[in-house]
């Protein structure tokens, strides 16, 4: 966990560079490696990395593994990782000095190194600035469609998107992570009823909410928003009056669940 003080310098620097090289709501990254004489070089690193940051003969190199387009999406969200590491000084001065050795990131939203928290906390910000995120207008109903424009618009991963909404989105939700019916990690909005999880992180997915019932038999794929029980997910402390949604997202690709739940 990072410290909330160390959350807002890192936010307040990404946020100051991104607002020096955007178009509208597109942050443009190579730009910012041009001015700041990075040289970004993207090749067949066989998967081995994502992205790399170097320092070699008084030259930052940036390396790419072509596997994923660093011009959106997850390729892009390593760009600006790395990025990240280049313009946060600690980590700049100290790939200089030895002190920090330079380390392949892999894409894992689920990291609990300080130092890759760091980056990828700075990576979010810088690519989804706080101004330009929480005022981009979505429909007034929060569905997935919310995320999938958001993701659009600012060209970023789908869940570090969802990341980002939870964090300071303008509706409150709560998204759980699940692959092979296992939880794998889940966030919620700060004004989220903290009720105690039915599930734990390592454990199976509640039978009875819609991604267990994916689980259970893989042919029912519900994508529409339903309605749900608070006692589906949680142990509900108190009683609320709207109604608790659940939408769920396939990654056909990547082979895991992601569970929105919110209420009306
Ligand atoms: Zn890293």
């Amino acid at each position: 966990m990072m410290q909330e003080i160390r959350k807002k310098q890192l936010s307040e620097w990404a946020e100051f560079i991104a607002m020096s090289y955007r178009k509208g709501n597109d942050i443009l990254l190579e730009e910012m490696a041009i001015s700041d004489d990075v040289l970004v070089h993207c090749d067949d690193y066989e998967s081995v990395f994502d992205g790399m940051l170097t320092y070699d003969d008084h030259q930052f190199h940036i390396h790419i593994d072509n596997a994923h387009n660093f011009h959106q999406g997850r390729g892009r969200f390593t760009l600006a990782h790395e990025l990240a590491h280049y313009f946060i000084d600690e980590h700049r001065i100290g790939l200089q000095n030895g002190l920090f050795p330079p380390h392949g990131s892999r894409h894992d939203l689920d990291t609990k190194d300080p130092i890759e928290l760091e980056a990828d906390y700075f990576a979010s910000n810088l690519l989804m600035p706080t101004q330009l995120f929480k005022y981009f207008k979505t429909p007034r109903k929060f569905t997935i469609d919310t995320i999938s424009q958001l993701a659009q618009e600012f060209k970023t991963s789908f869940l570090s998107t969802v990341l980002r909404f939870a964090e300071i989105g303008n509706h409150s939700i709560c998204v759980v992570v699940s692959e092979n019916n296992i939880v794998k990690w889940f966030t919620k909005s700060n004004d989220f009823p903290d009720w105690p999880f039915k599930c734990r992180v390592g454990l199976p997915v509640p039978a009875t909410t819609v991604a267990g019932e994916f689980f259970a038999n893989r042919t029912k794929k519900y994508t529409g928003v339903e309605d749900i029980e608070p006692n589906d997910w949680f142990y509900p402390r108190w009683t609320v009056k709207y109604q608790l949604h659940e939408q769920c997202y396939y990654s056909d690709s990547y082979g895991y669940v992601v569970s929105f739940i919110w209420f009306d």
